[in-house]
């Protein structure tokens, strides 16, 4: 019984993230439904410049950085054999950005991986962890192990 229509899978482009597509791909196959593929670029750090500049102000590196994201999913929908996936490459909070394509594009389950942050870095909050809070579907984190 197919219990998902519509998949989308949050790709960071990390190395472990890998194990996150494949399941994304299992599951898609498993289910017989649409896998989608979403990635955003998050807004620039603020910089303080007290500190010191760490992107020197007035450069905009948008375009260079759309560039590549926009290469790097098409690299990921090629390696993995997800040609016929749609993409999405978005601009901001990657949490709103996820939650808001899937509510928009009737998305029924999104899979983000999870690295099982606790303490100080669940209070800052995570990319999984917003998407978890915020979503009106179904959301799995799929547990990446980092060694
Ligand atoms: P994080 O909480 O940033 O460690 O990321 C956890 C998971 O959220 C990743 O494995 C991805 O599935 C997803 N994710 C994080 N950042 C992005 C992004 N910029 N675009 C799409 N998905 C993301």
């Amino acid at each position: 019984m197919s219990c998902y229509k519509h998949i989308l899978l949050a790709a960071d482009f990390t190395e472990k993230g890998s194990i996150v597509t494949k399941k994304a791909k299992q599951l898609a196959k498993d289910n017989q439904a649409q896998l989608s593929l979403i990635h955003v670029v998050d807004n620039p750090p603020i910089v303080d410049a007290g500190y010191g500049p760490i992107i020197p102000i007035g450069i905009d590196f948008t375009e260079q950085l759309i560039t590549s994201a926009k290469k790097r999913l098409e690299k990921l929908a090629d390696k993995f054999e997800l040609k016929e996936s749609k993409q999405w490459l978005e601009m901001g909070s990657p949490k709103l950005e996820i939650v808001r394509v899937a509510e928009e594009n009737n998305v029924d389950l999104i899979i983000v991986g999870s690295h099982g942050k606790h303490g100080i870095a669940l209070l800052l909050g995570s990319t999984a962890n917003g998407v978890l809070h915020h979503a009106k579907c179904d959301v799995l984190a799929v547990r990446i192990h980092d060694d």
